[in-house]
């Protein structure tokens, strides 16, 4: 048996007329850059997510990025996030001049530790705290960071919250008493439409949700070289539209996304059980934090265990044909590039430990309870052999 880590073809296939159909509808008419397309797409993702306004661009990175620069962060200002996600977290910070500062997670949820959030507010003075013009928190893995306690110290301090929610696109959390979506709880939601996203493009794509209807007019702007009129810039922005074609073609999955975060939610349940049963001694299985509270809802983008001698265990699985990946190997702190912010080994141990000892399984809507099987006693046979 060949288990991939992810099988676009098992989705593409039963809707690979519709996809197609779609595409064609743009190829002939001829309206390749936004356009009608594009401007349905944002409508719906809105309501979807539940905010007032979407803005379509060409990546999650570029979401992430025309976030920061509408809300004017550059030189000498902080932006604070976790050490332990995607690169584009805080790539796109340290591009604008801006300083990526780190608290790190839970090692739980792998999202960002809400009680190390208000600690670090709490040992800085009035000019540091100045500095600080946003906060990223990233929800990891398809699972809301917690959003209650890091919205109630963004308000305490002023500062705006951009949720990035690139792995989360229909996860919910209940945040005073009211179910939200993933993007909507803060000022600015980005999202990504790359191919292994839940929902995923045939191509490069991303979303910016915001109920701020001031804030979307500029990110629209941005998004087209901060022209407005066309051909007068009072702002400098860049190209970061998104293509009519990966717009089309978004339509069409988005009406299935709700069943495959179900068949996700379901494979998960069924590792649960499957690793349940098979007692490995100190594996852990991922935990839907908020599984108790109702509505709470995680979309596992992916499924992640703790696995003891994780590196070994990787090459057993490649060597029988399942694909498994480590997200992430290095949390930021200690990437080369970011040696200048003079953090050091250390300075995160969950961040550090969880690049360490996490492996994702195959948990994409199409994999088969045979497959999941399969998975499991192929980990249960490595663990017996050491
Ligand atoms: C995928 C991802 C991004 C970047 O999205 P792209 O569309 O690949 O640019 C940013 N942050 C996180 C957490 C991601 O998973």
């Amino acid at each position: 048996m060949k288990i991939p880590l992810l099988d676009i073809k098992a989705q593409m296939n039963p809707i690979r007329d519709e996809i197609i159909s779609a595409v064609t509808d743009v190829i002939d008419s001829t309206q390749y850059i936004m356009g009608k397309k594009v401007k349905e797409l944002e409508e719906s993702i809105a309501q979807y997510c539940g905010a007032k306004n979407a803005v379509g661009v060409s990546s999650g990175t570029d979401a992430l990025l025309i976030a920061l620069m509408a809300l004017d962060i550059g030189k000498d200002d902080i932006v604070i996030t976790t050490p332990y996600s995607f690169f584009a977290t805080a790539g796109v910070i340290a591009r604008l001049g801006a300083k990526p500062v780190f608290v790190d997670i839970d090692p739980v949820s792998y999202n960002i530790d809400p009680l190390k959030l208000e600690r670090w507010f709490k040992a800085h003075p009035p000019d540091i705290l100045n500095k600080v013009k946003a906060i990223i928190p990233v929800h990891l893995y398809g699972q809301c960071a917690d959003m209650k306690p890091i919205m109630e110290i963004a308000n305490d301090y002023n500062i705006p919250v951009i949720e990035d929610a690139a792995q989360a696109i229909g996860a919910e959390y209940v945040l005073n008493s009211e179910i939200k979506r993933a993007g909507s709880m803060g000022l600015i939601g980005c999202f990504s439409f790359f191919p292994s996203k839940n929902l995923g493009g045939i191509g490069d794509g991303g979303m910016i949700v915001t109920s701020d209807n001031e804030l979307a007019e500029k990110l629209k702007i941005l998004r087209n070289h901060g022209a407005e009129p066309k051909y007068y810039h009072k702002i400098i922005g860049g190209n970061f539209r998104l293509d009519a074609i990966q717009a089309a073609v978004l339509l069409v999955k988005l009406k299935y996304l709700d069943n495959w975060h179900e068949a996700r939610r379901k494979n998960a349940d069924r590792y649960n059980e499957m690793f349940n049963n098979a007692k490995i001694p100190n594996l852990k299985t991922p935990i839907a934090i908020y599984k108790g509270a109702a509505k709470h809802y995680h979309i596992y983008n992916q499924y992640v265990i703790k696995a003891p001698q994780r590196n070994d265990l990787r090459a057993f699985l490649d060597k029988n044909d399942i694909a498994a990946e480590v997200y992430y190997p290095v949390p930021f702190h200690l990437q080369e590039c970011f040696s200048y912010l003079g953090y050091k080994k250390g300075d995160f141990p969950f961040s550090e430990g969880a690049a360490d000892d996490t492996l994702a399984l195959p948990v994409y809507p199409e994999i088969t309870e045979d497959m999941q099987k399969y998975v499991v006693d192929k980990i249960k046979e490595f663990y017996a052999k050491t």
